[in-house]
């Protein structure tokens, strides 16, 4: 009993000093200084004329740069009609820039620099776009390829991803070229033409920037945006990715003898297939809390409400909790772990027929801080003592480690994203890729952020219908590009 009541009296003494403590560093945690762009002086946006900007993303979008799988039926013309689009549309920008084409049709723009000790800044934005799914055309409210200026907004395949960042970044390139502007800094300018079947043109054009010993102080790529009903805040943030997952696609055969399937052997090659790929799947990489997508979360402490605040500050204790809050949803799920996802199937050719070998795809999109390697040694140690074989479809790309938030390049980016509107800025993980993953050689500082509002609700029309940017997206996202071009270049 003695024995008992001494353990309670112990036991609530433990408590009141974890409430203390909790209290305590709840109370003294701190914003990173990382995210507080409020000591970057900007240089004022230059006016535009959003009427005929609107009309120049209209008359890009229905230039049908259409990607396709197999590039092989990609029409060319369409990318030469765009490149002299360019040139015909922003001549003062062509006037400073000196351009160049790799790999067929990327291009690689650059707008030299008065100071050679500077390091030039690397701006991107692809010029292909995906297809409309076959069937769906219909289901546009103005149709994809048509560049309907309607409802305040522009309207078509692309208009957001990527020739609304394309545009906008060439009003305010011709803007600052007409205004006289010389950059300290050089300025280069880097447009895809493959970002959407695999960005051949990008690693081109990284080849020869690094062949060129070009030491970028960063570069802005598209990956994320504004997210106007953030779920940790319920209002808007602006996120700015500064790592990428890595992507690589596992094939798993499982051989079999094929034949009759009258007289089926103990196991057909699809069983075996079956267990080895839910062997795979079983084998879930642990969610952590760590990595951009917590320091995110940090980031944002100081912003949401008591609850996230305690448990930021007290991650040794409530970091389990935030993982299971974060993971309810399969994005937030997605940026705290390696995922795997089994995409496609292949038995055999016919219903009554045995499959001679039986191969499903597995596409991982993998953290940053693990490697494909470490991927492939999972799976093999899944399903040894299955009889399959495991090979890449293509080589990895591995996944790009985060950039600092501490840099110039950070601090400046950062605080045009914070003057396009009422939001916090924090850093965020790109769960799909860019075409910036190929610039790792070019600079140490890859950031990837388009100045644009939106619901996760409305991101689902990029890649999907009803792509369209509104006339406002396309006024900040102009904005963006001018104070930012014009205060990391002077
Ligand atoms: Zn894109």
């Amino acid at each position: 009993m003695r024995l008992l009541a001494k353990f309670g009296i112990a036991l609530a003494g433990v408590a009141s000093l974890l409430v203390a403590v909790i209290a305590v560093r709840t109370a003294t945690d701190r914003a990173p200084a990382a995210v507080d762009a409020a000591q970057v002086s900007l240089a004022t946006a230059l006016p535009l004329d959003l009427e005929r900007a609107a009309q120049h993303l209209a008359e890009a979008v229905r230039i049908r740069t259409v990607s396709h799988q197999d590039a092989g039926i990609n029409d060319g013309r369409e990318w030469e009609r765009l490149h002299a689009w360019l040139q015909a549309t922003y001549p003062a920008a062509h006037a400073v820039m000196t351009r160049e084409r790799v790999a067929g049709h990327t291009l690689v723009y650059t707008w030299p620099g008065t100071d050679p000790a500077r390091q030039p800044i690397v701006l991107m934005a692809h010029h292909d776009v995906v297809p409309v799914t076959p069937g769906t055309e219909g289901d546009w409210r103005h149709p994809p390829f048509d560049g309907a200026i309607a409802e305040d907004a522009v309207w078509g395949r692309g208009a957001v991803d990527n020739k609304g960042s394309l545009v906008a970044l060439f009003e305010s390139l011709e803007a600052l070229a007409a205004s006289g502007f010389l950059p300290a800094a050089s300025i280069i300018v880097v447009s895809g033409h493959d970002e959407e079947a695999g960005g051949s043109g990008a690693a081109a054009a990284a080849n020869l920037l690094q062949k060129r010993g070009v030491e970028a102080e960063f570069v802005l790529d598209e990956g994320l945006a504004v997210v106007a009903d953030f779920p940790l805040l319920g209002r808007p943030v602006a996120l700015i990715g500064i790592a990428e997952k890595g992507y690589a696609t596992l094939a798993v055969t499982a051989p079999a003898a094929g034949g009759h399937s009258s007289a089926p052997p103990r196991e057909t090659g699809v069983e075996t297939l079956a267990r080895a790929v839910l062997a795979i799947t079983s084998q879930a990489f642990p969610l952590r809390f760590d990595g951009p997508a917590a320091d995110m979360v940090r980031a944002l402490a100081p912003d949401a409400g008591l609850v996230v605040r305690m448990a930021v500050a007290n991650e040794w204790l409530f970091a389990p909790l935030l993982v299971r809050q974060i993971a309810a949803t399969p994005a937030g799920a997605a940026s705290l772990h390696t995922t795997i996802a089994p995409t496609m199937l292949r038995g055999s050719p016919k219903e009554n027929v045995l499959p001679q070998d039986a191969t499903a795809w597995i596409n991982y999109r993998i953290a940053p801080g693990q490697t494909s390697a470490q991927v492939l040694e999972r799976a093999r140690a899944a399903t040894r003592g299955l009889d399959v074989t495991l090979d890449w479809v293509h080589p990895p790309s591995e996944p790009v480690p985060a950039s600092s938030t501490q840099s110039r390049g950070w601090r400046t980016i950062a605080a045009a994203a914070a003057a396009s509107g009422e939001w916090p800025v924090a850093p965020g993980l790109v769960t799909a890729t860019t075409d910036s993953r190929r610039m790792t050689g070019v600079s140490r500082d890859i950031y990837r952020f388009q100045a644009i509002v939106a619901s996760m609700r409305e991101f689902e029309m990029i890649h999907g219908t009803n792509e369209r940017l509104t006339l406002d997206n396309l006024r900040r996202l102009s904005d963006f590009y001018s104070r930012l071009i014009a205060t990391a270049a002077r």
